[in-house]
């Protein structure tokens, strides 16, 4: 008998909305290539401008400034680069600082040689150093070039919200730029680009129930730009040739925008179910360990560890009772490797830890659901016995 199964890995991927899909069949119906300048073309075109306006919308800013890409990952790779332009005028980066708990899509450092990227460490509960990024950008050597700093808005695995107004503003004062990986951030809370102070924003349509496969690099001027990582037909204004992925952007746009719409509502119902599942999980036993619950935190995620319990065994335990959550963030390979988050928090990560993140469509009777599953598993592993 098949059993319902209970998605709680939203951080890995929402599943596509109503509005992304039902807008993205609708394009389906557009046979022009949008750079066309016959009819077709150019109905292409308005409904690719619009996606565009949607999604400068989700993080308040100009549509002139929103770049498509294929994913948040190419995003990264494309910006984050010594190799920059300033009008026509090459403009070095020196070094790249990225905190220690960056996804790899930012913590490899894109195009900068391993030896020019530096890593800013965390504090216990996840939160970046300001400190240690202060003292790095004051012995930064500005002969090198300017510093660029690249921090998250959100962590994917903990969902610690980055002090990234205050990191701009240290950023700023020693003439760097400040790129803010805003992924796991955009239409879950407000972002705004000029709010933050970030230079640059990466975007990622398969987090807001969008389709996979299309990111955005969103800047905030057009001054200060890095050398293309796609040339080729001159598409989205030379800055990254290749027909775009069209019905891909088209399904990002209508996601912004659904997004945007009832944000406040949908947090604050999504944030009465992590308390009532967190509160579950304490009560069925004192030693979980919550990461990041003495800072603030995204609604939707969880990220707990239980002594005992080794994360790859957790998950496949969850995925058994029907609850699909995740071990840290997912790898492509679907290997479960050391948290690096949970390493640069200084939190032995012998056992490692459990993702559960929740979203739209997540409902009461889903929380009990992994409640009973946590009970269950909680019980069973073999140091138990602290149970309340
Ligand atoms: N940044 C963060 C914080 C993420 O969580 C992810 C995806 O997991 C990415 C970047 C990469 O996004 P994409 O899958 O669009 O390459």
């Amino acid at each position: 008998m098949a059993r319902t199964r209970v998605y709680m890995d939203w951080n890995a991927t929402a599943p596509i909305g109503d509005p992304a899909r039902l807008s993205m069949l609708e394009a389906l119906q557009l046979p022009g290539n949008a750079s066309s300048v016959h009819a077709e073309g150019r109905a292409a075109r308005t409904a690719l401008e619009k996606a565009r306006r949607q999604v400068a919308a989700l993080v308040g800013a100009d549509p002139a400034h929103v770049i498509f890409t294929g994913s948040a990952t190419e995003a990264a790779n494309q910006v984050l680069t010594p190799d920059f332009r300033m009008g026509r005028s090459p403009l070095a980066i020196g070094r790249l600082y990225v905190s220690a708990i960056e996804h790899p899509a930012v913590r490899e450092g894109g195009r900068f040689p391993l030896e020019s990227v530096v890593q800013i460490g965390v504090t216990p509960s996840g939160v970046v150093d300001l400190d240690v990024l202060a003292a790095a950008l004051q012995a930064h050597d500005a002969s090198l070039g300017m510093p660029m700093v690249a921090l998250m808005l959100v962590n994917n695995e903990t969902g610690v919200i980055q002090p990234v107004v205050e990191a701009a503003r240290l950023v700023h004062e020693h003439g760097g730029m400040i790129v803010v990986d805003a992924v796991q951030a955009a239409g879950r809370m407000t972002v705004d680009i000029n709010e933050l102070g970030a230079d640059f924003l990466l975007l990622s349509s398969h987090k807001i129930a969008g389709p996979k496969g299309v990111g955005a690099l969103v800047t905030r001027g057009e001054a200060l730009m890095p050398a293309p990582l796609i040339r080729g037909g001159g598409q989205e204004k030379g800055h990254r040739s290749g027909t775009e992925n069209f019905h891909g952007i088209i399904g990002f746009g209508a996601a912004a925008e659904a997004a945007l719409e009832g944000l406040s509502e949908r947090n604050a119902a999504i944030a009465a179910l992590r308390r009532r599942l967190e509160e579950g999980m304490r009560q069925v036993t004192a030693d979980v360990i919550i990461h990041g619950d003495a800072v603030e935190r995204i609604a939707n995620t969880c990220f707990f560890s239980l002594p005992g319990l080794k994360s790859e065994t957790g998950q496949i335990a969850f995925d058994l009772e029907g609850i699909a959550i995740s071990a840290g963030s997912a790898c492509s390979s679907g290997k479960v490797g050391q948290s690096h988050v949970l390493s640069a928090m200084g939190f032995d990560a012998e056992t490692g830890g459990l993702r559960i993140s929740l979203g739209s469509t997540t409902s009461e009777a889903d929380i009990d659901a992994a409640l009973a599953a946590f009970e269950k598993i909680a019980r069973r592993r073999p140091s138990a016995g602290k149970a309340a």
